[in-house]
């Protein structure tokens, strides 16, 4: 496995792959085994698979926790290498963007409702990274996971709308043995929030069985129920959605996402279930 520290590097890497259907997976690093899945799905459906590890500076706000995110270099490129990876990106913040260039506007409402309305601006950062990473790795495929349910569908009407030419592969939610979905930034959870943590899989599993087994389709119902579960959390919101981000009055099966984002301490956890 090649390590490409630069654009430079990557470009030259690139452009020896030539007739290889190439798959790319982009991440801010801290591999776990929800990253791993979308490696090893791409390493199975490609010539080639080319993972990024960016922490992209312009999708953290003021005061979020980009200084304290988690590095591991050495570990992930284990990781990555034991998932087939071919190359692993790893540029410089320099090497990624120049001072006063132009950034991807996210759309004034899918990009500033949940995570955007808690988050503003930070839709913005990462699709543009996105945009960037996509047009120097000239990927075949990407793959996005379904965790950051809001981020992959506006990535899908980004390439959709600048006409990219890369198909967009969403892939399963991975979850730890207890049912905590995996995220970088689990490393942050004190035992107590750890366990405390485990109310959103309860609530978001709670939800589920009223839509799936109990017919239940108005979306205020679902909520006040998971609400009740999550009362001992600190809840950022929970929200029923179509699969275009629309919010709807009626949840739809094949069409829905009910989505939770809740504090535990200093660390935001988010969650969510495709219906
Ligand atoms: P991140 O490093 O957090 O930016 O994530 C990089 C990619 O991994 C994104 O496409 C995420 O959606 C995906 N990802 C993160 N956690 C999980 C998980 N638990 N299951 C599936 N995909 C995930």
């Amino acid at each position: 496995m090649k390590q490409l520290k630069s654009v430079k590097e990557l470009i030259e890497f690139r452009n020896k792959q030539k007739k290889k259907s190439v798959g790319f997976v982009p991440t801010m690093g801290a591999i776990h085994q929800g990253h791993t899945s979308l490696m090893e799905r791409s390493v199975e459906e490609n010539d080639i698979t080319i993972v990024s590890i960016f922490v992209n500076p312009t999708q953290f706000l003021e005061g979020e926790d980009l200084s304290k995110y988690p590095r591991q270099l050495e570990k992930d490129l284990i990781k990555c290498e034991e998932s087939g990876v071919d190359a692993v990106f790893t540029p410089s913040i320099d090497d990624i963007y120049e001072k006063n260039e132009p950034k991807v506007a996210a759309d004034p409402v899918k990009g500033y409702i949940l995570e955007g309305k808690n988050r503003p601006g930070h839709f913005d950062g990462m699709l543009t990274v996105v945009l960037k990473l996509l047009n120097l790795v000239r990927a075949t495929r990407a793959y996005f996971g379904r965790k950051d349910a809001q981020q992959l569908i506006l990535i899908e009407d980004m390439v959709k709308a600048f006409a990219l030419k890369v198909q967009i592969v969403p892939c399963i939610l991975v979850r730890e043995k207890d049912g905590l979905a995996m995220s970088s930034r689990n490393i942050y959870l004190s035992k107590e929030n750890r366990e405390q943590a485990l109310l959103i899989y309860k609530a978001l599993n709670y939800g589920k069985m009223l839509i799936t087994e109990n017919d239940e389709k108005d979306p205020k119902v679902v909520k006040e129920a998971m609400l009740e579960i999550l009362k001992p959390l600190d809840v950022e919101y929970v929200e029923c959605t179509n699969r275009d981000l629309t919010i709807s009055d009626s949840i739809e099966i094949e069409n829905s996402i009910v989505l939770v984002a809740a504090k535990l301490g200093n660390t935001r956890l988010i969650d969510n279930f495709w219906i």
